[in-house]
């Protein structure tokens, strides 16, 4: 379904997908069910790496708000204009509790689009005091050109040395507009443009610029450090941007990229796609093993699409205003067939392969 065709979310849809328990029935069913493929708990066995347990702690990230300028085709989050669920200051301050005595190296802030959360500029000030070494934030680039009050995030990310990762699912104009709405692209563009002005992504800048690629259809990201070497070159040439690393992100089936393979009949193929693609050396490194999620309400989750599925910790402590770092990190990972998108080939996280 182009994303021209429809520009809401599938909850502002009513769509029964937009309900967690009914994706993950459907991830459950039919090929898994009668086992023409094994369940993701079924192939992690055969290398003794049931049950998936965390090891040290490393990245926490805090979803502020699936609140999005933009309705990707793809996207996990369900995110858009539409979707109203955006993190509370009084949330926040629990999260900046956290943030103050975490062991963790990496916080990484996403969405929806996170600069939407109308504290979220407050928010970055606050965190960016407690001395994480590395402060993500997840930036969809189009909105900073989205309206005049976001045009000068660039100065203020510079500001506070945020580390600005940012999806980019093409180099050409007809690849992006397809995944992500029509005039995605141009903006893009132009928001590449400002942050390297401002000294984001220059050769020896420590103001990091890193892209997320994510395939347009039913298919596997090709090789990463192939395709980084084709977005430089061509950026470069077509408009003189640069930037550090490339990130190639696996599709995982939720949402609404669980509802366009079922739309376009590719949802069985992909999953075999998924499942041949299995690589037992990715299982160590997903995810889930270093990070926590905290959803815009508070609740802890092992990793954002487990959070997107409602899948919360199955640990004592749930919710950010209990957590406890050590109790955390004693316990079972929840997994389910949606995992396998991260074990493919190479692996797939946040921070691109794994293996
Ligand atoms: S993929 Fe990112 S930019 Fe697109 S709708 Fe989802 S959150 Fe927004
Ligand atoms: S989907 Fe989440 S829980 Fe499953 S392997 Fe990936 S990171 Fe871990």
């Amino acid at each position: 379904m182009p994303v021209t065709e429809t520009k809401k979310s599938l909850h502002k849809r009513h769509d029964d997908l937009a309900q967690a328990n009914k994706q993950l029935e459907i991830l459950s069913s039919g090929i898994f069910a009668d086992g023409e493929l094994p369940t993701f708990a079924e192939k992690i066995k055969e290398t003794n790496q049931f049950p998936l347990r965390p090891k040290k702690l490393e990245i926490l990230q805090i979803n502020v708000g699936y609140m999005c300028n933009q309705v990707c085709e793809h996207c996990h989050v369900d995110a858009g204009p539409d979707r109203k669920e955006i993190m509370t200051w009084e949330t926040m301050e629990q999260c900046l509790e956290v943030i103050k005595n975490t062991g963790a190296h990496t916080l990484d802030l996403t969405g929806g689009a996170p600069e939407m959360n109308p504290n979220f500029r407050r928010f970055v000030e606050e965190a960016s005091k407690a001395g994480i070494k590395d402060f993500i934030v997840r930036s969809n680039l189009t909105i900073i050109r989205a309206n005049k009050k976001y045009h000068d995030l660039p100065e203020f990310f510079k500001k506070h040395n945020v580390h600005v990762v940012s999806s980019m699912p093409h180099w050409t104009r007809g690849k992006t507009d397809k995944q992500r709405g029509e005039g995605v692209f141009d903006k893009s563009i132009k928001a590449l443009q400002e942050l390297n002005a401002v000294g984001y992504g220059m050769p020896d800048s420590d103001l990091r610029l890193d892209l997320v690629y994510n395939p347009n259809g039913a298919y596997l990201p090709s090789d990463q450090a192939g395709m980084e070497k084709d977005f430089k070159k061509a950026l470069m040439e077509d408009f003189g941007i640069q930037f550090h690393n490339l990130f190639a992100i696996t599709n995982l089936p939720i949402a609404r990229f669980l509802d366009y393979l079922i739309a376009s009949e590719n949802y069985e193929d992909y999953m075999y796609q998924l499942v041949e693609a299995y690589n037992p050396a990715a299982v160590a490194n997903v995810m889930c093993t270093n990070t926590i999620s905290i959803s815009w309400d508070g609740w802890l989750y092992d990793c954002d699409f487990n959070q997107m599925l409602d899948l919360k910790v199955n640990s004592k402590v749930k919710h950010i205003s209990e957590y406890n770092e050590d109790v955390l990190n004693d316990r079972n990972i929840i997994i389910s067939q949606h995992c396998y998108g991260c074990t493919a080939g190479a692996g797939s996280s946040c921070q691109g392969t794994v293996a």
